[in-house]
């Protein structure tokens, strides 16, 4: 996509941004500022709610309406947001500590209540901006600057538990996969209901380093080999699909969402104070 069209999305006086050299993070706002540009977003009606974290500065980078929120605190300020006014496009910009962590139970209840709001979880493995402690992604046996020895909790699935919360869309891609990703994001900031993409990223720095998985180049070449078409994912022996990463679609259903649901609630009250007895 021409450079000259996502410029408007993007706020070029604070680049270049924060991450460090090889970051996921980049690949990630690069791609949310693209879609944002492919379906010519209006920038006035699009807010954009962060918490903390390394990809929680990806607010300073976008040309929309901001909220840069609390840890963990993102969901619950979009869906005030979208509650208020569902007119707006709402997209919530996390880390795998905000969403998955500190955030878990806002998460699962914004996949529950169906909200229209996109959620773009960057998932690096750990809590990069604090000095690479385990998150709810963590997998087993990683080593992190909080589990030297190698970490005895699973991680978190975070698609599957999107799924059954009750997630209308759901779908993977990792930061070396662009184009999946690229239509995912797509699909996601057109969906009715709450949507997800969760994008496996590079934390060279700390996930990287303390895993021995190498520089920024050695990274992306770790997502390539352990993405695993969804499909494909399945097929495989159980003991196959330790150490992979399935990517893909996960979830797409319609549904009503919560929006709609709530519209015929206050008609229903502004019915019954006006006397009238409203079928539901
Ligand atoms: S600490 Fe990790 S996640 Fe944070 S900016 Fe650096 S590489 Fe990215």
């Amino acid at each position: 996509m021409p450079v000259a069209e996502v410029r408007p999305y993007l706020v070029t006086r604070n680049l270049p941004h924060f991450w460090c050299p090889g970051c996921g993070n980049g690949v990630v706002l690069s791609a949310v500022a693209r879609a944002f540009a492919r379906l010519g977003l209006d920038r006035t009606q699009t807010v954009v709610v962060t918490g903390i974290g390394c990809f929680g500065r990806a607010d300073d980078y976008l040309n929309v309406n901001a909220v840069h929120g609390t840890h963990g605190r993102a969901l619950a300020i979009a869906t005030g947001i979208k509650a208020v006014n569902p007119s707006l496009r709402v997209v919530a910009l996390m880390g795998d500590g905000d969403c998955a962590t500190i955030g878990g139970n806002h998460f699962l209840h914004a996949c529950r209540r169906n909200l229209t709001i996109t959620a773009v979880v960057s998932n690096n493995l750990n809590y990069g901006m604090t000095g690479g402690q385990y998150s709810g992604t963590t997998p087993a046996g990683s080593t992190t600057s909080t589990s030297p020895l190698g970490h005895a909790e699973e991680g978190f699935d975070l698609c599957r538990v999107a799924a059954a919360a009750g997630a209308m869309y759901v779908a993977r891609a990792t930061v070396y996969h662009v184009h999946l990703l690229d239509r995912y994001l797509e699909t996601a900031l057109t969906h009715q209901g709450f949507s997800m993409v969760e994008v496996m990223s590079s934390c060279p720095v700390y996930f990287g380093r303390y895993n021995r998985l190498g520089g920024p180049v050695e990274m992306m070449e770790h997502w390539r080999k352990v993405a695993v078409p969804l499909e494909k994912y399945w097929e495989l022996p159980a003991e196959d699909r330790e150490g992979k990463v399935a990517i893909g679609v996960f979830q797409d259903r319609p549904g009503i969402p919560f929006e709609e649901r709530y519209r015929k609630v206050q008609e229903a009250a502004r019915g019954a104070r006006a006397g009238e007895v409203t079928e539901r």
